[in-house]
């Protein structure tokens, strides 16, 4: 049998409901908060994510799935998209439309990272970008917007994790004192980390390993370094997160594993998943968009991690099927041609329907209704035929019915309808 690449995985029909749920929970939120749905590929030329993610970070440099086209050129499955999203922002001229745009997408990246628990080849995320505001409101509010979609999930034991990166005016400075002490002190670090101290020392922050952990304990604070407008921005975002009563950490190490931000930079993490432990992760980017040819136009996003979000809930509650309203349960020919045409109408009408059109026995029938957990059973054989009847049980109260065959839609949907008037409707999957 061939199996999944390593990395990757399937999301089976039991999991589903609480993807789509935590999906549908964004949009709506998102969309209320301004942000219009775009979707972008999910193959773009390599250098797009080169010229933006940076040449020496973790990602480009070995976490990419790169493949020459038939003509020589790049391209890379998307290992993000916010650089894509910037594209298509520059490419299809939405800045001369409104240079203030407000998008969000979600869907399938890819990085050829070490698999783990909650670390995947093949990954979801939701990503929301504002074009064209520099206002530090617009970072807290995308914050506020993101503490919302949690709590809606009912995920809770998050931190916000903050910091600023600062501008290309005040980050040299920080650069070079970073850099002075790494070839100081840098005895510990990693071989990839004494690369980085001359290539790009601020990835030194990022590195996980204990020795250039406890080098990076020493390190000076991006946030003693920032110029005067910086500093005054992100005093403005911690304002802003007080006022709305959103507790944040200031963390002067937070860098990021993208070299693109500016100022802003934050992490949503929680104490419930162990290693990987970031739900969400985000910040400015003000030079991206001029760095990739367009216009000067400030920028911030995030992008939420989807599978861990999945992986909490699942703490929580349990996998949930999504169970027919009414399954069909037709034996011999001239009964299931009848109930081919009742399927296809229920069905249309949005009732969600289950029928196999097998030749087996009412008690195997009934028994696959039960397993499914369908609401309703509709009965109908040789016997009811000739009566012109078809039988309807109802699963949970075991009532039986008799409804005319010439009525059994109408019949159905209004003993549907009265069911589900005397349950109580919402939210009950998290
Ligand atoms: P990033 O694009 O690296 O800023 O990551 C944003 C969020 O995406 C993280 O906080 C994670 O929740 C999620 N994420 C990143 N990489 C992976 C991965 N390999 N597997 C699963 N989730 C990931």
């Amino acid at each position: 049998m061939i199996q999944l690449i390593r990395g990757f995985k399937d999301i089976l029909p039991n999991e589903i409901e609480l993807w789509k749920h935590i999906e549908q929970t964004a949009i709506t939120l998102f969309e209320s908060f301004g942000f219009r749905q775009i979707r972008v590929p999910i193959l773009e030329k390599a250098a797009l994510f080169q010229r933006s993610i940076g040449e020496h970070t973790d990602i480009v440099e070995k976490e990419m799935y790169t493949f020459p086209t038939e003509k020589g050129e790049l391209i890379t499955l998307r290992p993000e998209a916010t650089a894509s999203i910037v594209r298509a922002y520059l490419q299809q001229r939405m800045y001369a439309k409104d240079p203030i745009q407000k998008l969000y997408t979600l869907g399938p990246m890819f990085r050829k990272e070490r698999p783990q628990k909650g670390r995947y080849r093949q990954f979801y995320q939701i990503n929301a970008e504002v074009f064209g505001i520099e206002s530090p409101y617009i970072d807290a509010q995308m914050i506020f917007m993101l503490t919302r979609f949690f709590r809606q999930l009912s995920i809770t034991g998050l931190e916000v994790h903050l910091n600023s990166l600062g501008c290309p005016l005040c980050r040299p400075a920080f650069k070079k004192a970073l850099s002075g002490m790494l070839m100081e002190k840098g005895d510990a670090l990693c071989s990839e980390c004494i690369r980085r101290r001359d290539t790009n020392p601020l990835r030194v922050l990022d590195c996980k390993r204990p020795g250039c952990q406890s080098v990076v304990e020493n390190a000076p604070a991006i946030t003693d370094y920032l110029c005067d407008d910086c500093a005054r921005h992100f005093d403005r975002v911690k304002a802003c997160l007080e006022r709305m009563g959103i507790p944040y950490v200031v963390s002067p190490r937070l860098v990021r594993g993208l070299d693109y931000y500016t100022r802003t930079a934050f992490e949503i993490q929680t104490r419930e998943l162990g290693a990987q432990n970031a739900v969400a992760g985000g910040g400015r980017y003000d030079t991206l968009v001029e760095a990739l040819g367009g216009p000067s136009q400030p920028a911030v996003g995030f992008a939420v991690g989807l599978d861990r979000l999945v992986d909490l809930a699942l703490t929580k509650t349990r996998a949930s099927e999504l169970t027919p309203d009414i399954f069909i349960a037709a034996m011999g020919e001239a009964a299931q041609e009848k109930a081919f045409e009742w399927s296809c109408e229920l069905g249309r009408e949005g009732i969600k329907t289950e029928i196999d059109f097998s030749d087996r026995s009412l008690k195997a029938l009934m028994k696959r209704a039960n397993r499914l957990g369908a609401g309703y059973v509709l009965m109908v054989g040789d016997q009811e035929l000739d009566r012109g009847t078809a039988v309807l049980r109802n699963m949970r109260t075991r009532e039986q019915t008799e409804i005319a065959l010439s009525g059994v839609l109408g019949g159905v949907k209004s003993q549907l309808r009265a069911a589900s008037d005397g349950r109580p409707h919402g939210d009950s999957q998290l």
